[in-house]
């Protein structure tokens, strides 16, 4: 991951500290690019495989739960992704469900660097936080790297640009180009979240023509300050629902404006996957289907994603955590979403953007 501004010369650092590094399937690539949606119950983990076997793991689950999570992360990265290292390990912000596992995997598995929005000296929302991010830390080594709104990464691709754009971090978001968007005024303001959910890292991933985005936990109006009054991120083929289907964040302003063709949310048994937020995705004008890892046993089946959609429909205690994975063609120009390894893939286009 090159950072092509403004941090250059660390880029290349970390450049050269993988160079061996990578799995030893690297020479099998088949030029794909790989997302997977890994279920941790209502946290986050997502696994993202360049078409080269560079491995970015954003946000690694809960914490215990004997080490539920960090198993199926593992799994996942050895088991299907066929990797012996995670090059990458990013946080999306300082939640528990968001970065529990980050140095249990680290015990595990060797992980290249660490990505973080900065590390703050204490969290107002979580007391324990000092002990949780010493495990953090001393994982890291204390050097985990910090990124800000507006830094972009060329991945190395050899067919396919690829390209990873941090469009909001801490709260700062990048500038307000781009046309004027059309839904800006579907977003009422909320109260000021003064949470770390407001402080995620957003990632825009482009390969070619293919757009995916993820927002981690951001909320409302941080969403609003990203696309209003102008869209600068324009519209996306795949998109994590953000916060896990939550309705304090996936402000219709910023969903709408994006006009995603695939959605996949991070919900659990109990935990997002909200009616509000299933709503605005039935007004995403271009959505063919969304994705659920987990049904919401508090919705009836007809509120929420037809059944084939749903990748776990089973309480938490009973769960498998089969995972859900989008997998973008060499040539960027079309991708397959599957649930699990014996789910059918459905392939979907990759769309011209109409800014
Ligand atoms: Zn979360």
């Amino acid at each position: 991951m090159r950072n092509v501004r403004p941090l250059a010369l660390s880029g290349l650092i970390i450049l050269a500290s993988w160079i061996g590094g990578h799995s030893a399937w690297a020479s099998e690539s088949d030029g794909r690019l790989d997302i997977y949606f890994i279920d941790v119950e209502g946290g986050a983990a997502n696994l993202i495989v360049t078409p080269t076997n560079e491995s970015i793991l954003i946000d690694s689950g809960y914490p215990d739960n004997n080490g539920r999570d960090r198993d199926r992360i593992l799994d996942v990265v050895r088991n299907v992704a066929g990797l012996e290292r995670i090059d990458h390990a990013v946080v999306s912000h300082w939640h528990l469900d968001h970065y529990g596992n980050h140095a249990a995997l680290a015990a595990e598995i060797p992980i290249g660097q660490f990505w973080d929005r900065g590390i703050p000296d204490a969290l107002q929302e979580d007391k324990d936080f000092e002990t949780r991010i010493a495990d953090y830390r001393s994982a890291s080594q204390n050097e985990s790297r910090t990124l800000r709104a507006g830094n972009t990464f060329e991945l190395d691709s050899p067919e396919t640009r690829l390209t990873v754009k941090v469009v909001t971090a801490s709260r700062e978001v990048i500038d307000n180009t781009g046309i004027p968007n059309p839904h800006a005024g579907e977003s009422e303001p909320m109260p000021e979240d003064t949470s770390d959910n407001a402080a995620s890292v957003s990632l825009l991933f482009t390969f070619g023509k293919f757009k995916y985005l993820t927002c981690g936990d951001l909320t409302w109006n941080v969403e609003a300050a990203l696309v209003t009054p102008n869209n600068p991120i324009g519209m996306v083929d795949l998109f994590m629902v953000t916060h896990h289907g939550l309705p304090t964040s996936n402000n219709p302003a910023l969903v709408h404006a994006i006009d995603p063709t695939v959605a996949v949310m991070c919900n659990g048994p109990t935990k997002g996957g909200h009616e509000q937020t299933i709503a605005t995705l039935k007004g995403v004008k271009s959505l063919q289907n969304w994705y659920q890892l987990h049904r919401n046993v508090n919705l009836p089946d007809e509120a929420q994603a037809p059944k084939a959609f749903i990748a776990n429909s089973d309480p938490t205690v009973n769960c498998e955590g089969i995972w859900v994975k989008a997998s973008v063609a060499a040539d960027g120009e079309s991708y397959t979403v599957q649930i699990g390894p014996n789910g059918k893939p459905q392939t979907y286009q990759t769309r011209e953007k109409v800014r």
